[in-house]
């Protein structure tokens, strides 16, 4: 499903990223961990496609797909879906309204009929009570006064209704209480299936009691130094980043 090779980013022309390597196959969750300015969220950010990211070398292939060569909508388009650190705020645009046309654009650049309102509403409602939101909350500016964990919640409802293949989640634990917790745990591992496949970053050991990944990545310093199971989240969270890598 996401085949990184050899990965060099740099930021400001400065390099953040230097020489990392990952795969991941359908059906599988993987979890990268690091303190932070290890570069998590640069590598996040880089497989959306953000600006000022620049590869400087290596590739990202995407469902055999050289990511590289699509514009941030065509790979929301592929079914790579991305849940930000840090929700950005939309003043003016309801939630609802932008979670409907990001489906029926996603929709649309895939050749399917968009989704009336009528059905959308179903599915967006349906999405929103899993996932223990206020459906009061669809009708309000995007994030715009929502607490941090209410952002990070309205995230996996964006997830759900947008039903990626690849689902990359940066720090979606943090601001969130351990009921928030609980829920939103609910919903990654909803979105766990055969066919697709979710890629946890965090930097801590919380979520990865309620969402097993199959395998764990420690990053530091623009790298993957460790790779292991389960387990060596446990391992982390004991001894520190310090003595396990
Ligand atoms: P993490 O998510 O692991 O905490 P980041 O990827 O956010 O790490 O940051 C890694 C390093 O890259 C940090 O030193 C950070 O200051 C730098 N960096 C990230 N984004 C930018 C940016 N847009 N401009 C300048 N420096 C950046
Ligand atoms: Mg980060």
């Amino acid at each position: 499903m996401l085949k990184i090779k050899d990965l060099h980013v740099s930021v400001a022309e400065k390099e953040i990223i230097k020489g990392l390597s990952l795969e991941i196959n359908a059906g599988e969750t993987h979890a990268i961990m690091g303190l932070n300015g290890a570069g998590k969220s640069t590598l996040a950010n880089t497989i959306a496609g953000r600006d000022d990211y620049d590869v400087t070398a290596g590739t990202i292939e995407f469902d055999g797909k050289d990511l590289m060569d699509m514009e941030p909508h065509e790979r929301v388009a592929a079914g790579l879906f991305l849940g930000f650190q840090y929700p950005v705020e939309i003043p003016g645009v309801s939630n609802l309204n932008f979670m409907r046309t990001a489906l029926n654009s996603v929709r649309k650049m895939r050749g399917e009929e968009e989704m009336s309102a009528a059905e959308f509403m179903k599915l967006i409602r349906e999405k929103a009570k899993d996932l223990g939101m206020d459906p009061e909350m669809l009708k309000r500016f995007v994030n715009v006064g929502f607490s941090g964990g209410e952002k990070k919640r309205n995230e996996m409802v964006q997830m759900a209704v947008l039903d990626p293949k690849l689902a990359v989640l940066d720090e979606t634990d943090s601001g969130l209480d351990i009921d928030a917790l609980k829920i939103v745990a609910e919903g990654i591992n909803a979105q766990r299936r055969d066919d697709t496949a979710v890629l946890l970053i965090t930097h801590y050991q919380r979520l990865l009691s309620y969402v097993q990944p199959d395998y764990v990545h420690v990053m530091i310093d623009g790298l993957i130094v460790k790779s292991g199971g389960k387990e060596l989240a446990l391992e982390l969270e004991e001894k520190g980043y310090a003595d396990v890598a």
